[in-house]
């Protein structure tokens, strides 16, 4: 285990289990499209990577980075860093996200896709810390609620550290300091 590791939330038994699962509720709702789905950078990339070999229909793939974080804190903007390569009008949008926090980063996305003539947006996060929400949204399919707690691994980070970890961990107080 990484040595900046206090204690480990999921592991990745766990979380291959949860991402296999919402694989096939997704498939379910959308056996007779072709999602065009898009993974919000950098944090949801391994969940991407993983969520998408479990999905046991035909999608396409796009990548869209934004950013509305600093450190731990949510700055509460969201800025648009690399944009869609694939136009969505008329698609059935699916979003994938690491977590939904404050909530912000996912109300800005839907409304943009919506503004462009999206067919629909629906919103797949793997986890969802309920404690930190400012936006009224809600992800259409959740996998794991999380405690009021910063964590790192499978994809997610601290100041671009610790996103190859398989799992998910909370830090040790000192690696802040
Ligand atoms: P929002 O606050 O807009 O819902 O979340 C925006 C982004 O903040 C998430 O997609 C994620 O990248 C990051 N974030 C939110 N909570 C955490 C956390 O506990 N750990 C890490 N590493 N990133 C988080
Ligand atoms: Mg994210
Ligand atoms: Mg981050």
């Amino acid at each position: 285990m990484n040595s900046d590791i206090l204690e480990v939330i999921y592991t990745e038994e766990q979380i291959a289990k949860i991402v296999e699962r919402l694989a096939k509720e997704v498939h379910h709702d959308y056996a007779d499209t072709v999602p065009l789905v898009v993974c919000v950078l950098k944090g949801a990339v391994i969940f991407m990577t993983d969520f998408v070999r479990q999905y046991e229909g035909t999608l396409e793939m796009d990548f869209m980075d934004v950013s509305s974080y600093n450190g731990t804190e949510s700055s509460g903007e969201v800025r648009i860093i690399k944009d869609l390569d694939a136009s969505v009008k008329n698609r059935d949008v699916i979003l994938l996200e690491d977590i939904v926090d404050t909530g912000a980063t996912l109300k800005a996305l839907t409304s943009l896709f919506r503004h462009r003539g999206a067919n629909s947006v629906r919103i797949v996060s793997l986890f969802d810390k309920p404690s930190g929400r400012r936006v009224d949204i809600s992800a259409d399919y959740f996998g794991v609620t999380v405690p009021d707690k910063f964590i790192v691994g499978y994809g997610l980070d601290y100041n671009e550290r610790y996103r190859n970890l398989p799992y998910i961990g909370v830090l040790k107080p000192e690696v802040y300091s």
